[in-house]
């Protein structure tokens, strides 16, 4: 092949390149032997079929090694040179190439030795249609020499992966992040979670910030993924849940009490067989409350194993810790999965959160993802709510908890802390409906109506808002809480009953009702029989029934509201209860294993004393004999019927004596004839036990007595 074919396939799409090297062999050895030279990579070839590989000459001096005669390595051979925290993931990228697609190696340095960077980028798998053994490549880099070509401008780079640079940069971010703990370039940031029943800060979310020397602030979307790609995310989840439970315990100590600390767990640490054990561990070491903690967890965390998932969460439940399922929306969604899961707060995605510009088929996807958390006992909390008309239209649709820029980023510790201090709250008009005055939205394109029954409504004391479009009316609805709106049906550019649909589905607490001189009664009635109008007025109008009729309204709204009210509050209450009663559960649970622990103790303590070699009698606090072992029945006349009796009468005279003084001293008894020595001792170490033990021994022949 002439050397200058070469700058022609230097364009030739990356992934092509590779299915050109592994499909025709010739054209493999001629373009990996100059590549190789000009690129200094070099390349696996990989036989799948009996794990063996075939290193080129290329990736041998990649390697730093003297190229043997290229024969095939066994795959335990070829592993062997990659770093050992590596070596697995390699294997298993390898075992489980599928034919005709490329595998990813993620880019992962291989080898790194001062300055020089080798990087494994991708393979590809032949397919072995025709019979053929299966083989791949895999194609290893030196990024060290694409750097250099880079600065040197003119130097061919053929083996280019998509984004170069990115990848270096990924690269140098991985290396740092290694020791981005240890050096302390890592901080949490808290970002406030707003209860919009009451209006105030009920929990933070731990959000890992990371602030490197050189590379300056890098964003958790760039780096979180690079963690757990290396499974660095391990050692960095338990510096977040080791710092999220030390900063709960200071709040909780200033008296922040029901402030919950989230912290975000990714798909390697729930994999962790043991991560239960892991978070308990912290939560004893740092003293934290379990019912203050709360983990996050998102659909693709989850999708990964979901029974393995589930089991860990209802684990993590047990103890108190709160379970949120994070970016509802982006991910599988998987509703039949969900009822299934432990969950008890659902985030729903920013993709979600929508203004009231929003289509309404939109809105009512939000509504349905509340209606649907709701029904399953689960609390729904909106993400990246930034605006008023969001905040609005969540809490029109029964949002319970929201978080965002609105009310705040992302802060530090002491930011969080002057916040509670504070007492920073939402406005007061998200929240306290009820003492609210009642609001009235009056919509008609012709002013002098609007006029007039703003001059007879007045007197009824409601705050009336007044707009001369549909449009204008939907500006109204994003600024005021409106609870009944009264609007004409003939309007330029949307009709009333178009618009009171509209306001139905932003709105749907509303009571809304047309005002109209004409009768289009086929879509008057569509709307009544759909819920979209309470109630159909005409023009011209009876003063005192249409004030009737308001006042009617509101108090249908106010009714509606006192029984979302009392159903939010009994729900609440049965949580809360519940929440009770699994304590209670897992502390009679935790009673039952250490009464059945010391059981056992004390089944193995009087197996133990039954086989000593030696009589013994044991009595309780009262002085009855509780315990005789075998010695002891056969030492004794009364034997077995000892027991239960009190030792007062039931003590032959000589061991009397010695029960009486129980000072530990060995005393010496005559017994059936025999010398023994016996001492009585009472029970009050360290163990439960109480009463007293007397042991009876032999007295050597030898021995002389004591007393
Ligand atoms: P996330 O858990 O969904 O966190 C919410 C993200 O949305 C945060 O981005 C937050 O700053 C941002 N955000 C909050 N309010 C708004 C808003 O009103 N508008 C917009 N546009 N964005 C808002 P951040 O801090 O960059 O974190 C990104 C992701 O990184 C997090 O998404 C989470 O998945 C992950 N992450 C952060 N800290 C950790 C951690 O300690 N461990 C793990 N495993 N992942 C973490
Ligand atoms: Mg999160
Ligand atoms: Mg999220």
């Amino acid at each position: 092949m002439p050397r200058n074919a070469l700058p022609a396939l230097a364009s030739t799409d990356y992934q092509l390149l590779l299915k050109q090297a592994v499909c025709t062999s010739e054209w493999r050895a001629r373009m990996l032997a100059q590549t190789e030279a000009l690129c200094r990579s070099g390349s696996i070839d990989i036989d799948l079929t009996n794990g063996r590989a075939t290193l080129s000459v290329g990736m041998w001096e990649l390697l730093g090694s003297v190229p043997p005669r290229t024969r095939p390595q066994s795959r335990k051979a070829v592993l062997q040179w990659l770093p050992a925290d590596e070596r697995q993931y390699v294997a298993s990228t390898w075992r489980d190439a599928v034919p005709g697609e490329p595998f990813e190696f993620q880019h992962h340095i291989v080898r790194a030795d001062g300055d020089r960077r080798v990087v494994l980028h991708r393979g590809m798998v032949e397919a072995g249609a025709d019979g053929r053994p299966l083989r791949g490549a895999a194609i290893l880099q030196d990024i060290t020499a694409q750097r250099e070509a880079k600065q040197g401008g003119e130097r061919a780079c053929f083996f280019k992966p998509p984004s170069n640079t990115s990848v270096a940069r990924r690269l140098a971010l991985e290396s740092a992040l290694r020791h981005a703990v240890e050096r302390g370039e890592l901080v949490l940031h808290y970002q406030p979670q707003i209860d919009l029943h009451s209006g105030t800060i009920c929990g933070v979310e731990a959000l890992l910030r990371w602030q490197h020397p050189s590379l300056g602030d890098v964003s958790p979307a760039e780096f979180i993924p690079l963690a757990e790609q290396s499974g660095l995310i391990v050692q960095i989840g338990e510096w977040v849940l080791r710092q999220a439970c030390l900063q709960s315990v200071a709040w909780q100590r200033a008296g922040y009490v029901a402030l919950r600390v989230t912290i975000n767990l990714s798909a390697r640490q729930l994999e962790l067989p043991d991560l239960v054990q892991r978070i308990q561990a912290v939560l004893l070491q740092t003293g934290a409350d379990p019912a203050r903690l709360g983990v996050e967890v998102t659909e693709s965390t989850l999708a990964a194993d979901v029974t393995h998932a589930a089991r860990t969460l209802s684990a993590l439940r047990a103890l108190g810790v709160k379970i949120g399922l994070d970016d509802f929306g982006t991910g599988y969604s998987n509703l039949s999965y969900l009822r299934t899961l432990p969950i008890d707060v659902i985030k729903v995605d920013r993709s979600f959160v929508h203004d009231v510009t929003a289509a309404p088929a939109d809105v009512s996807v939000t509504r349905a993802v509340i209606t649907m958390a709701h029904s399953l006992q689960m609390k729904v909390l909106a993400e990246g709510v930034e605006t008023e008309g969001q905040l609005a239209l969540l809490v029109a649709n029964g949002c319970d908890q929201m978080q965002g820029y609105y009310f705040s980023a992302g802060v530090c510790a002491a930011e969080v802390e002057a916040m509670l201090r504070e007492n920073r709250r939402l406005p007061e008009r998200f929240i306290e409906r009820q003492q609210r005055r009642r609001t009235l939205l009056i919509v008609d394109d012709e002013e002098n109506i609007v006029a007039a029954l703003k001059r007879l409504l007045r007197r009824d004391g409601y705050h009336i808002v007044t707009a001369y479009s549909a449009a204008e009316g939907l500006q109204r609805l994003t600024e005021v809480d409106v609870d009944v709106i009264v609007s004409d049906q003939r309007m330029p550019g949307m009709t009333g009953v178009e618009f009171l649909r509209r306001a139905k589905e932003l709105y749907p607490d509303t009571v809304r009702m047309v005002l109209s001189g004409y009768t289009e009664l086929q879509s008057i009635t569509d709307a009544v029989n759909e819920g979209a109008i309470y109630k159909f007025l005409t023009k011209p109008w009876d003063d005192e029934r249409v004030r009737a009729h308001i006042e009617e309204a509101f108090r249908q709204k106010e009714m509606a509201d006192e029984n979302r009210r009392l159903h939010r509050e009994v729900q609440q209450a049965n949580q809360e209860l519940a929440d009770v009663n699994q304590r209670l559960q897992r502390l009679l649970a935790a009673q039952r294993e250490q009464m059945s622990l010391e059981e056992g103790r004390a089944a193995s303590a009087r197996e133990v004393l039954e086989n000593l070699p030696a009589p013994i009698i044991g009595f309780d606090v009262e002085g009855l004999i509780a315990f005789v072992n075998r010695d002891a029945e056969a030492l004794l006349p009364a034997g077995a019927s000892l027991l239960g009796r009190d030792a007062e009468e039931a003590l032959p005279a000589p061991l009397r004596e010695v029960w009486r003084s129980d000072d530990g001293v060995s005393r010496t008894v005559d017994l059936a004839g025999r010398r023994f020595r016996a001492v009585c001792r009472v029970m009050n170490g360290n163990s439960r036990s109480h009463g007293r033990l007397l042991v009876i021994t032999p007295q050597e022949a030898t021995e002389p007595p004591l007393n």
